[in-house]
């Protein structure tokens, strides 16, 4: 970290409630709402077995049916209800609540941490390995699980979402069942949707908030030895300044009178927190993983430069008599295989299809990364730490266009039910632009706490505001050019 800069009193940031104010109205409801988490872990888990029992049926039953005619609709037919639950509802709704609730899903909803905690209470209980905290995971499970998503089209068949889904769910119960007592290891190292979630949980208006001087102060009346609490995924809630990893479960709620459900300002984690614990791997995510990967893998079916690179490479290999890697002949877990369907990836397919998708991660990722490091250096020698720092502006656009990109089945899928949506296109260009401001707007906070003069602060904008109309553009190119 750039220690001159970066002071501490200017991270230090401001709370939306100062401790010596007296508690609004809102912190009054939200300190309830963090009281009843903990009087209500039982009502909570046995909500969290109704939604394993329902994931478990959409996630199966539609994987030993017959794939839908053409005619078949949502309402009459189990697997487009399945799909369009899992793909048009959950998934973006999940990813959108994220930045409303923090990781609320995860703490309270979520089958797969409910089942990998349920396999770690009754496990061997071994400690957690050092393969299992490499700090790369985050990176390496979003990648895999996206490029093979789309290898297999995940979002369109029913085996596919099983393996996928199920395969995950009977690692993160593997893995609960081995490691840990009672706790989610699965979530907080290896799930490949958890690094996502935390970094667009930073944007959340609410969190559960450590007070370490109240921590520290609190004596249990008569002296006895207080019993812990029970963080499944293995926060450590004395040091909690984001809501990053907490899972928002409310079981430490009230907490040695120190830890409390309360508001902030949703640009406090990131302008304030993150800068003092720079983590590469949410850089790789941000840049090329959520924006230059997820770009890629909403473009390519509709992409004229996929096709134009295929029919190329296609021809090429019949001038040369070369013409097996044009069959399908991979199955349908490894490449898109449903000639019933007319529904076929050759094998040629599958290598431009990831050649197109690591393209994309490079060029995107690499343009965006070379203007976080101009902003960088503009604002002082070259810091690692501030680099990533500022690559967090990047959040807001990022989720907003993985949120748009996902939703877009949803539209596809409800226009294919007959109905108009007639206000998509401006809805997604309001919250496009909305993101970027929001980026901007980041970067702009993040930038003062580095630049010693006015006109390096204007300065280190240029190349920030690049980024995120390079960012917003690449978003854009989904829904306004190809
Ligand atoms: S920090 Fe508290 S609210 Fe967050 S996951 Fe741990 S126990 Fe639950």
């Amino acid at each position: 970290m750039d220690a001159v800069h970066f002071s501490a009193e200017r991270a230090a940031g401001v709370r939306l409630t100062s401790p010596a104010m007296p508690p609004s109205r809102v912190d009054k409801m939200l300190r309830r709402i963090g009281e009843l988490l903990v009087r209500n872990q039982a009502t909570i888990r046995a909500g969290q077995w109704v939604v394993v029992a329902i994931y478990a049926l959409l996630v199966v039953v539609p994987a030993v049916l017959p794939l839908p005619q053409r005619t078949a609709h949502i309402w009459t037919n189990l697997t487009l209800f399945a799909q369009f639950v899992f793909w048009g509802i959950w998934w973006p709704f999940v990813l959108l609540s994220m930045v409303l609730v923090g990781r609320a899903w995860c703490g309270l909803l979520c089958p797969e941490g409910a089942l990998s905690e349920a396999a770690s209470a009754r496990g061997k209980g071994l400690a957690v390995p050092h393969w299992i905290k490499w700090k790369g995971w985050p990176f390496v499970a979003f990648a895999g699980t996206t490029v093979y998503g789309q290898m297999v089209s995940v979002y369109q068949y029913p085996k596919p979402t099983l393996v996928i889904l199920g395969g995950s769910t009977l690692a993160a119960m593997v893995v609960g069942y081995l490691y840990g007592r009672s706790k989610r290891v699965w979530c907080r190292y290896l799930c490949p949707v958890s690094g996502v979630f935390g970094l667009l949980a930073k944007l959340a208006p609410l969190h559960f908030r450590v007070d370490r001087d109240a921590w520290r102060a609190w004596r249990k009346p008569g002296g006895a030895k207080v019993s812990p609490v029970n963080c499944a995924p293995l926060v450590p809630i004395h040091d909690m300044r984001g809501g990053s990893m907490c899972h928002m479960c409310g079981r430490c709620s009230g907490f040695r009178d120190a830890v409390t459900l309360a508001r902030r300002s949703p640009n406090h984690e990131i302008v304030h927190v993150t800068g003092s614990e720079p983590k590469p791997v949410e850089t790789l995510l941000i840049v090329f993983g959520l924006i230059g990967l997820a770009v890629g893998a909403f473009h390519w079916i509709s992409s004229s430069w996929f096709i134009d690179v295929k029919q190329a490479s296609a021809e090429w290999l019949v001038d040369r008599s070369i013409v097996w890697p044009l069959e399908p002949l991979a199955p349908w877990w490894i490449l898109i295989n449903y000639p019933e369907q007319n529904d076929a990836l050759s094998l040629l397919d599958g290598v431009v299809l990831i050649g197109y998708l690591l393209a994309s991660t490079v060029i995107i990722g690499g343009a965006l990364s070379g203007c976080l490091m101009a902003a960088t250096r503009v604002l002082g020698r070259w810091s690692a730490a501030r680099f990533h720092h500022l690559a967090q502006s990047l959040i807001p656009i990022a989720a907003c266009g993985v949120f748009l990109g996902l939703s877009s089945l949803t539209v596809t899928m409800l226009r294919a039910e007959g109905l108009a949506l007639d206000l998509a296109g401006a809805l997604r260009l309001g919250l496009l632009t909305g993101a970027c401001a929001w980026s901007g707007w980041l970067g702009w906070q993040i930038a003062a706490l580095y630049a010693r003069t006015r006109s390096s602060h204007f300065a280190a904008m240029l190349p920030l505001i690049l980024a995120v109309a390079v960012a917003g553009a690449s978003w854009a190119t989904l829904f306004w050019r190809f």
